[in-house]
């Protein structure tokens, strides 16, 4: 049961998390808006380039002296402990997402209740750390790999899940034995920050994790360019994410990256159109549609798409769109006004493309918030840039198809490859498509599915390297590769000549 949290009146003022106390950042100040009404949520001072050294030197020294060595035992124990702490702070958490991101709360508070899955789940992975062992070497001699933490991971994640994204990735780089040094999006800071006090509590050592506010120019870059970080796994834009492998490579630092998307989401003839049609919903416009996994193009095969088309349209019409208190509201506003009109120029795009407005295409400034109603193209085709580019709102692509084949290519012809999904009642068409579809996810009959145990991350322009699950806290990881002899030292190089 979670504590009853009373929201706050006027906006929180948020410091930085540093070496386990709270530390005002040197820089400007920042405040992050609820997206529903214009109000300030919180008040951030930005972290500077010092605040950046000091937070990197904090975990270096954390991770050198106690984290990289401490038994896989007890750092599971922080990590159930973190997960408890999280579940008791649920509501504060969850409130704090819904007002900055301006998603609706029951849905904060399902992704606070999946997030704490994670640190159970990476508990689990920080007892099951091993290498491999090498015995048919010959008789006097036997190997082994070893997995050793690479170090301060820099974990820079963006605005749209907050909080599941850090736990995605952070107790799996604590179950590694990495230190961390975190900066979340400026525009939803507040539940990241408030891991810093809920780890303490859980007996994290203090500069394990540090947790910064600021903005992607000046704290992100800071964080990225550290000689301290040696890692760097980055969730965000595709952009942003080459910038930050730009930026590692020049210190050859490991870099994870978790992109964008326009995943195809495929409804075949022979599908269960009642569970296909939620699903495709579901898909296309939770979180405004502005989610990495979004079912941004609907592939229709020829037989079942008109009927599908209806019934996905009229549907789409009726989904709830804006008091993100309600609990019947299932869309919130649009994050901020360069997204909005982004959107709404897309909007236009489609239009001018020829592609056909099939619902939605409605906007609305009310109270502070800036809305889209789920938008549906219908008559799209691929080549369109309604169909090739990352949008990053509540607007679905249709398409059609008639073969399998067709499908495929249609689906695979943009540089993304986050995940995609099929709806089909043949097992051999599925397992095809489990092949063929150039993606790191392929739901089969299913979509925006995840339990822990499964790897996630994306090919081409959604990213590279996994995170969640066992690879997960790999990610994290070296292989160090140990050879012992007993005896039977190769042949001597100088020999007995000299
Ligand atoms: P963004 O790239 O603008 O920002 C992401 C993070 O990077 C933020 O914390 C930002 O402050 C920081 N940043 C920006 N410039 C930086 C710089 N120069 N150096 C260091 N850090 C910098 O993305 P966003 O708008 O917050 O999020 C939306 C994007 O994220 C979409 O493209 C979406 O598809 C993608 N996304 C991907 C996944 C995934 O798992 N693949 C999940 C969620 C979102």
């Amino acid at each position: 049961m979670s504590t009853p949290f009373a929201p706050p009146k006027t906006a929180t003022l948020f410091s930085n998390w540093i070496d386990g106390s709270w530390l005002p950042g040197e820089g400007r100040e920042i405040r992050a808006h609820n997206p529903a009404t214009g109000q300030a949520v919180s008040v951030l001072r930005e972290a500077t380039q010092d605040d950046v050294r000091r937070a990197c030197e904090s975990a270096h020294l954390a991770f050198d002296n106690y984290w990289r060595t401490a038994s896989g035992e007890r750092r599971a124990e922080i990590l159930l402990r973190a997960s408890a702490g999280i579940r008791d702070n649920a509501e504060e958490l969850a409130w704090y997402e819904m007002a900055e991101s301006g998603k609706p709360y029951k849905q904060a508070r399902a992704e606070i209740d999946r997030s704490a899955m994670l640190w159970d789940y990476a508990a689990t992975q920080a007892r099951s750390l091993t290498g491999e062992s090498f015995g048919a070497l010959g008789e006097d001699y036997l190997a082994m790999t070893l997995r050793t933490p690479i170090g301060v991971a820099a974990i820079i994640t963006p605005w749209n899940f907050p909080f599941l994204i850090i736990s995605q990735k952070l107790p799996f780089a604590l179950a590694a034995g990495c230190a961390a040094v975190v900066k979340p999006s400026e525009m939803t800071s507040a539940s990241t920050l408030l891991l810093g006090p809920i780890l303490q509590k859980a007996g994290l050592p203090d500069g394990v994790c540090n947790i910064l506010a600021g903005s992607g120019q000046v704290t992100g870059e800071a964080i990225l360019r550290h000689p301290l970080t040696r890692m760097i796994s980055f969730t965000g834009s595709t952009g942003v994410g080459k910038h930050a492998m730009k930026v590692g490579a020049e210190q050859l630092k490991k870099v994870s990256l978790e992109l964008g998307g326009k995943n195809a989401h495929i409804v075949m003839d022979d599908a269960d159109l009642e569970a296909a049609l939620d699903a495709a919903l579901h898909g296309a416009f939770l979180n405004a549609g502005q989610s990495c996994n979004q079912g941004a193009r609907l592939l229709l095969q020829k037989g079942i798409a008109e009927e599908f088309e209806r019934r996905f349209v009229e549907l789409a019409r009726r989904i709830p769109v804006g008091d993100t208190l309600r609990d019947d509201v299932l869309m919130g506003p649009i994050i901020n006004e360069p997204q909005y009109r982004k959107i709404l120029n897309y909007i236009e795009t489609g239009k001018t493309e020829g592609a056909v407005l099939a619902a939605g295409g409605t906007f609305r400034e009310v109270n502070g918030g800036r809305y889209v109603d789920p938008t549906v193209f219908t008559g799209v085709e691929p080549n369109m840039r309604i169909a090739q580019e990352e949008i990053f709102g509540p607007v679905c692509a249709i398409l059609t198809f008639e073969t399998l084949e067709e499908a495929f290519e249609i689906a695979n012809a943009t540089g993304y490859g986050l995940s995609a999904g099929i709806w089909t009642g043949n097992t051999s068409a599925a397992l095809k498509a489990a092949r063929r579809l150039e993606a790191g996810t392929v739901w089969v009959n299913t979509y925006l599915d995840g339990p822990a145990e499964l790897p996630f991350g994306g090919v081409g322009a959604s990213g590279i390297g996994r995170e969640v699950g066992r690879m997960g806290c790999e990610e994290f990881m070296d292989v160090k590769t140990v050879q012992f002899r007993s005896g039977g030292y190769q042949p001597r190089w100088i020999g007995k000549a000299l």
